[in-house]
This record gives C-alpha cells, structure tokens and sequence, in this order.
C-alpha cells in the first residue's frame, strides 16, 4: 500500500487549489482523478469563465502566466464584481481561461511535485479508525486495477463528496426546508419540491458555417424535434426549451430533466449517478441546437424564450464535439462542523475582524430552477441583502472526521448559500484555503484539523511580503479597496 502525507480526490478547482498550496514542503501528495486531465469542471466541462470574485496567489500567478490567446479579461477589474465595485464595470470583467491551456498548466505547474493519478477514480474506504479515515481503494480505469492508498491526510474536492459520504459523514441534497436554517428564500414546503437541485448542462461547440459546410448526420437523424408545416410550429420533447448561452464557440444549454415537483422526482445525478446522466444529455444536445435552428428559421420573430439566440446563429452548425465531461451545478452538500446559510450573506466581510473566515463570496444567489423557492424574496435579497461575505473554515471540516477537509462544491452549505457559492473562484479559495491548512496540521503535526490556528492560516498577523499561508488577510485588504460603501 503506498502511503502519502495527503490524498487529494478531485482535481477540479477546489482540488487544484489544494495542490498548489501542498506542493512545495517536501511532503508526499497525490491527486486523484477518474477523468483523463485536470481541471474538473472548469477544464472538462468548458466552464472557462471564472465569475469574479476574490482572487487567491495560485490563480492571480496562472493567469499572469497564461498567453494572451489562453485567457481573456483583465484581472484586477475580476476581483469583484459591479455592483460592489466602486469603479462599476459589468459583469463580462470575469475572466475567462480556456479549457486546454488551463488544464495543461495545472498539469506542467504539478507533475513532479505531487503524484497525479490520472484515470483513477476512489471507489471505497478501506480502513477507519474512529474519527479518521486511514487508507481507501482507487480503481486505475485504464489498467482495472483497484489500488489501496493510505494517507495522514485526505482532501474531498470530488464535488459530489465521494470520500465523506463513502466514510460515513451524512450529507443533503435538494431544498431544505425552511426550518431547518430559517432562510427567508426557502421552499415554506418542500412536498412537491424537496428532490429540486439546479440542473446539470452538457457544453458543445457550434462555429460559422463554411461555404461548402452542413450540419452533421446527427442533425438530420434527429426525428423527435421538427417543423411541422400543418401547425406552423417546431415540435420537441417537453424537456427542450430554448434558454442558454451561446459564446464565442460553445454553447451552454440549458434544458434538461424538468425534475420539479413530479412524484419520482429524484434527479438523475442522484438517482443514476453522472456518467447514465451524461449519456441522456448527450443526446439532448442535437435536440436542443435543432430546436433553436428551426425556431430561427422558421419563426423569426422576436421571441421571449430565445433571449440569448440572435438571428445570426441560423449561419452556424454543430460540430459535433461536446465537452467531455457533464457540468453539475449542484449534488450532495456534505454536513460540516457549520453549514454556511443564506442569513450567512448578508454579513460583510471586514478586514477588521475576520472571524474564522478563509474565502469570501461574491456572487448572487443563482437559482436556475427556482420551483418551490420565494421568488420574489430572492430577488429582492440579491437586490438589497447580499454583501461580500466570508466563509468560516468550519464548513470545511466533515461533522464526523478529524483527517478530513473538504475542497469543493459539496462543502457546508445549504442549496440556497450553495448557489451563490458554487462559483470557480470560490471553490479555488476554499481548494487553497484547505490546502494550506493541512500544511499547518503537517508541520505542527496536529491530529485535528479543528485544531488550525486560523489567524495563522489567514496570515493575519503578516504583512503581504512575508505571508506563508492563504494570504487572507491582504487580500480581503485589497477587496475593500475595490469596495464601494455598502
Ligand atoms: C453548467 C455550469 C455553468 C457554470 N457557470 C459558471 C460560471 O459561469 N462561472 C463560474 O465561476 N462558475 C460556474 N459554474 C460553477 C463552477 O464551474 C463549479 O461549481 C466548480 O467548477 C466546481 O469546482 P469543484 O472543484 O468543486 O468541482 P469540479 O471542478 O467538478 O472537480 C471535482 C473533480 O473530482 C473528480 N471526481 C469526482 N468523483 C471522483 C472520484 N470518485 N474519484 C476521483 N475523482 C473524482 C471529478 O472528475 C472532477 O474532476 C458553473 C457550473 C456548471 C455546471
């Protein structure tokens, strides 16, 4: 069994940011990852734009690295966005970072100095001991060979936390109802709307239609979307709606399971599991891009439900790449030692008093599937409620473990703070933030991750030249500057 000071599962931001936090001490570090590169989500399900927010070393140092072709927008405009700026701006000032380079970076910027388990996907806990999880099973895809790794420490960044929920820690998903965390947004009941999560999307890759160029054969052997003449309409399966973002090359669709308030309404990244899901979308794709080519075609008119699609996308085809892996806004939320909530961002961050603090959210609470929720205090909170807020290092540590911190969109938080929460950047400060804690536990040989100093963590008694750690506290300092008084 091949024993490591810290196992990483997930190498996505929040898994990312670990890694690079971990990667210079001398100590044995492995990343591992079920897809075949790095950069979850952001690289493998082409979710390049990175909403702005505070920005932590390791991505402040990739970005100034990238060429001007790897990555567009202008970091020091990403650090917050408009509506808490004083300088204003608008929210296209996130930056972007493609898929390939970013992921290639990782790659070059790790290897060498921590092992990189690529197409390695943890499948079981081996061994426990009370309060710590000792050893786990890793299956190698490409070779089927299960694998047992041991480690000190362990860092869940799998997004859907594998690793807690393998080891026994409870976990959530869907609505909470509103007792649970007295969220003025919450579901008041939850019967037909308990299972709701934010839907998953499958990116594909649509360019200008060459002179000689037509869409693909799985364009016209798609028979469950087309315009029939009798009604004058495009006909589609109930599940197609023409919402989404296009961009520069991929598109972002947003159709899918329509799970709200049926009886089996459990959704298919819980019930089946990702890859079952993936394979659905895969075909829903080809139905979407259909259905918006035969609305632009045959209905030209201005149309509500088509407010991202101009007229000039009917030059475009499919090109029948999509990305290779499903973008999961939202699963399981493992039970922490603190669950961040929505009263939780309305609290301002303030330099003067970081609390326990170690990342800071910035982002509005973004339902795409609302069913259930009070819509109108939603708004009206993203309106007038929301601050820069910080969230406290607690909702990183698993309920049930000491050797554990979770990295990831799985961390204690509930659906509602989940949704602001979700974004690149914050997962990359928690990945950094979690990384550099377990340094501390590695050099003070702490037994207990609860047992961080976090002022030590935050950098809190360090000027910026001389920081160690996150690096917190400068730049909460630097955040405020940007900050309009609020
Ligand atoms: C459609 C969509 C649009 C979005 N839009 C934006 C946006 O515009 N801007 C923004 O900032 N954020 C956006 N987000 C949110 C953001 O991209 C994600 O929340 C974030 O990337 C999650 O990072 P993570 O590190 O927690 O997880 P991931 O990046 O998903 O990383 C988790 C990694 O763990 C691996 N893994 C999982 N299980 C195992 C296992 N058993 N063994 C080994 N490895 C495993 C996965 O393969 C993956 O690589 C969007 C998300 C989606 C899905």
């Amino acid at each position: 069994m091949k024993k490591y000071d810290v196992v990483i599962i997930g190498g996505g931001s929040g898994g990312m940011g670990s890694a690079y936090a971990l990667k210079k001490g001398g100590y044995s570090v492995a990343v591992i990852e079920q897809e075949n590169s790095l950069g979850g989500t952001a690289c493998n399900a082409w979710v390049e734009t990175w909403i702005q927010g505070l920005i932590p070393p390791h991505i402040e140092k990739i970005f100034s690295q990238l060429g001007n072709h790897e990555k567009k927008g202008e970091l020091e405009r990403s650090w917050i966005p408009p509506r808490f700026s004083k300088d204003g701006g608008d929210e296209e000032d996130s930056i972007i970072m493609l898929h390939e380079p970013l992921s290639k970076k990782y790659y070059n910027d790790l290897s060498g100095k921590v092992d990189i388990l690529l197409n390695h996907e943890l499948v079981a806990v081996k061994e426990k001991d009370g309060r710590y999880v000792r050893s786990i099973v890793v299956l190698d895809k490409k070779n089927n060979v299960k694998k047992s790794l041991s480690a000190t420490f362990f860092i869940d960044a799998s997004a859907d936390g594998v690793l807690c929920r393998l080891a026994g820690n409870n976990y959530f998903y869907g609505r909470d109802k509103y007792s649970i965390y007295k969220e003025s947004i919450a579901a008041k009941d939850t019967t037909h709307c308990k299972e709701c999560i934010n839907e998953p999307s499958l990116f594909f890759r649509i360019k200008i239609k060459g002179k000689e160029e037509k869409e693909g054969k799985d364009y016209d052997n798609c028979t469950t979307v087309r315009y029939d003449n009798a009604t004058k309409k495009v006909v589609a399966p109930p599940y197609i709606n023409g919402d989404g973002y296009p961009s520069y090359f991929w598109v972002n669709p947003m159709t899918g399971f329509d799970t709200p308030g049926k009886p089996d309404g459990i959704p298919p990244v819980i019930k089946q599991g990702i890859l079952p899901t993936f394979l659905i979308y895969k075909k829903r794709v080809i139905e979407y891009w259909k259905f918006i080519k035969l609305n632009l075609e045959y209905l030209p008119k201005e149309n509500k439900r088509f407010r991202a699609w101009a007229k000039a996308y009917k030059n475009y085809i499919y090109t029948d790449e999509h990305a290779s892996y499903l973008g999961v806004r939202e699963s399981y939320r493992i039970e922490a030692d603190r669950m961040l909530t929505q009263n939780d961002l309305s609290e301002k961050i303030s330099s003067k008093n970081l609390e326990r603090y170690i990342a800071v959210g910035t982002h509005i609470i973004d339902f795409h599937v609302s069913f259930g929720l009070d819509t109108e205090e939603l708004k009206r909170f993203n309106k007038e409620d929301l601050r820069p807020y910080g969230i406290p290092y607690d909702c990183l540590i698993p309920k049930i473990f000491n050797n554990i911190l979770i990295a990831s969109r799985c961390f204690g938080a509930s659906q509602i703070a989940l949704a602001s929460a979700r974004t690149n950047m914050l997962m990359a400060q928690l990945g950094w933030a979690a990384g550099n804690a377990i340094r501390i536990c590695l050099e003070e040989s702490l037994n207990d991750v609860r047992d961080v100093s976090i002022s030590k963590l935050q950098d809190s008694k360090l000027s910026k030249d001389n920081s160690e750690y996150t690096e917190f506290y400068s730049r909460v300092l630097k955040l405020e500057s940007k900050m309009k008084n609020i």
